[in-house]
């Protein structure tokens, strides 16, 4: 039994689908957000991506990288 299947994990999937804010702070619309499936133990996902914290990411990695 893994951390997945318990109450606790449901509950705080039910969570992450009704947020209307990444953790950073940027809404979730539709415009904003990306959704990308994954699969991992057999099962499918659908991850969200907030568009917004994916640019910065990439601003970030970039930055870190360059000299
Ligand atoms: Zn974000």
């Amino acid at each position: 039994m893994t951390f997945m299947h318990t109450p606790e994990f449901r509950r705080r999937e039910q969570l992450r689908r009704n947020q209307t804010h990444c953790h950073a702070g940027h809404p979730l619309t539709p415009h904003n957000t990306r959704e990308e499936v994954c699969t991992r133990n057999g099962r499918e996902y659908t991850l969200r991506i907030c568009k917004a914290c994916e640019r910065q990411r990439h601003r970030q990695k970039k930055r870190a990288s360059g000299r």
